[in-house]
């Protein structure tokens, strides 16, 4: 795709929101890669690395618009505002997001607002972080003798404890919670108060895909202290179901003879 810059021109612009995937580069699609290279403008989360922005072209703009459950650095509508801006001032933008752009990633909004202005807008699958936690750590999604629903479920959210968890989680199931580590106390009692076993099995992957990944597994009354005691930090992914009991001894035997 040709850059362009804000000058004489009348050309419009695009916006592509683009999935980062986890964090790894390895796990960047080859259509992310090549936007990346070939982006005049990215704008960009907070969960996307070092690594990957090092991908853009040295002049290239990088803008932060990272957010935090604590701080908001950007409001959301300023975001939109802001790709619709840079892409009507003629500029190819890429915008970056963690994971996948439609999954927790409010690419539906920043879409919205592009096509509204008229702007052209692509959107560009990325591997969310279930898929790359799942992967990574042993934990099948779906396994034939387990689960064979998935849900997706945003643990930090308004009005958490109205919210209703009943039939989430449990035989059959699998539960996937992204943003779920600062409310794990809230969010496992409040399973067990809509019927979940105390003793049901679950696992913490933080850095998915990351330097320092680690996996912790437990049982759902322990996950309150599973995150204190191991001072899990986001990014993290909280999963609940059978699924996530130790991996059988093939998949480890496999695991190891890929190792050497
Ligand atoms: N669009 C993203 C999700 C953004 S919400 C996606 O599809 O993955 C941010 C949440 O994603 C984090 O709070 C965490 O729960 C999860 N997350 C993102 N990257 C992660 C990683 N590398 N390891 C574990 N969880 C991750």
């Amino acid at each position: 795709m040709a850059r362009s810059t804000s000058s004489s021109t009348a050309r419009i612009g695009t916006v592509s929101l683009v999935g980062a995937g986890p964090g790894d580069p390895d796990l960047l699609t080859l259509r992310a890669a090549r936007l990346i290279a070939d982006a005049s403008v990215v704008v960009h989360d907070g969960l996307v690395g070092a690594e990957i922005l090092a991908m853009a072209p040295r002049d290239a703009r990088l803008i932060s618009v990272a957010k935090s459950r604590a701080r908001h650095t950007m409001k959301q509508e300023d975001i939109c505002a802001l790709l619709v801006r840079e892409a009507l001032a003629g500029n190819d933008v890429v915008r970056l997001k963690g994971g996948d752009p439609l999954i927790f990633g409010r690419g539906g909004e920043e879409a919205e607002a592009c096509r509204a202005a008229g702007v052209p807008v692509q959107i560009v699958p990325g591997i969310s972080a279930a898929q790359a936690a799942a992967s990574l750590a042993e934990i099948p999604l779906t396994h034939r003798d387990h689960a064979s629903i998935v849900s997706f479920v945003a643990g930090q959210c308004k009005g958490l404890s109205e919210q209703d968890w009943s039939g989430l989680a449990g035989v059959g199931r699998t539960l996937v919670i992204y943003m779920g580590v600062a409310t794990a106390a809230q969010i496992s009692e409040k399973l067990m108060e809509d019927g979940l076993a105390p003793d049901a099995a679950v696992a913490v992957v933080e850095r998915a895909s990351l330097p320092g990944m680690r996996v912790l597994r437990g049982v759902l009354a322990g996950l309150p202290d599973i995150v204190a005691d191991n001072e899990v930090r986001s990014p993290a992914l909280i999963v609940i179901g059978e699924v996530t009991r130790e991996p059988d001894a093939a998949l480890a035997h496999f695991a190891m003879e890929a190792q050497q």
